[in-house]
């Protein structure tokens, strides 16, 4: 499962404790996104913090583990490479590529499209503001699962942060304290 993780949240963890339960995974991979080259619409959180975030978030579940692939790999972050890499690590895995209904509707515009449905299996979940819809994709080739509704999303978490608002019970409670610890999300205009 990739993601910017800027922070993880309770949405992202109950989508891949479903997939994963649905589709009998053995592990899944959290992969958080590179820091881009050039910022674009906002400064995200430098990836050590999203990194580190991501493994309190995930280190009490033995079927969860966290990848720095797309962290070390110059430039911006493309599925085509962070599929490349995991398939290097794990030459013998039957991947799947999870992925939230916002981010599924924009799949044909990645890059190497047509080639990334031969690498992994993906599965779009639901996600409470985003229609689910493979319309569009070539036939079979993304799985649709509905998930348990979160409303949770870590623009509104960064946000509740700037506004001094509670995150409790949105994000696990070591990522609440990993935030206030280093002062995330503060200064947000
Ligand atoms: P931001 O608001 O910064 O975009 P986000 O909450 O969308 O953050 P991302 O890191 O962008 O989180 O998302 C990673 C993946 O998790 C995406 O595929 C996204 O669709 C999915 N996802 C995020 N939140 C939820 C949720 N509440 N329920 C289901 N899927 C989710
Ligand atoms: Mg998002």
């Amino acid at each position: 499962m990739g993601g910017t993780f800027d922070p993880i949240h309770h949405g992202h963890l109950v989508a891949a404790s479903e997939v994963a339960h649905r589709f009998e995974l053995d592990e899944v991979i959290f992969v958080p996104t590179g820091e881009p080259a050039f910022k674009q619409d906002r400064d995200v959180t430098s990836s050590e913090h999203r990194y580190l975030m991501t493994v309190i978030a995930t280190a009490s579940n033995p079927r969860f583990t966290v990848s720095r692939v797309d962290i070390e790999r110059a430039g911006l972050t493309y599925t085509v490479d962070t599929l490349r890499d995991l398939q290097k690590e794990r030459p013998d895995a039957d991947l799947y590529f999870i992925t939230g209904a916002d981010a599924i509707a924009q799949i044909l515009t990645w890059k190497d499209a047509p080639q990334l449905f031969d690498m992994a299996h993906f599965v779009g979940v639901t996600r409470p503001g985003h229609a689910l819809s493979d319309a569009g994709l070539p036939n079979g080739v993304v799985s649709t699962l509905e998930v348990p509704a979160l409303a949770i999303s870590s623009t509104d978490v960064r946000e509740r942060v700037a506004d001094g608002e509670p995150v409790w019970y949105l994000v696990p409670d070591g990522v609440v304290q990993h935030i206030a610890k280093y002062g995330l999300y503060r200064g947000l205009p």
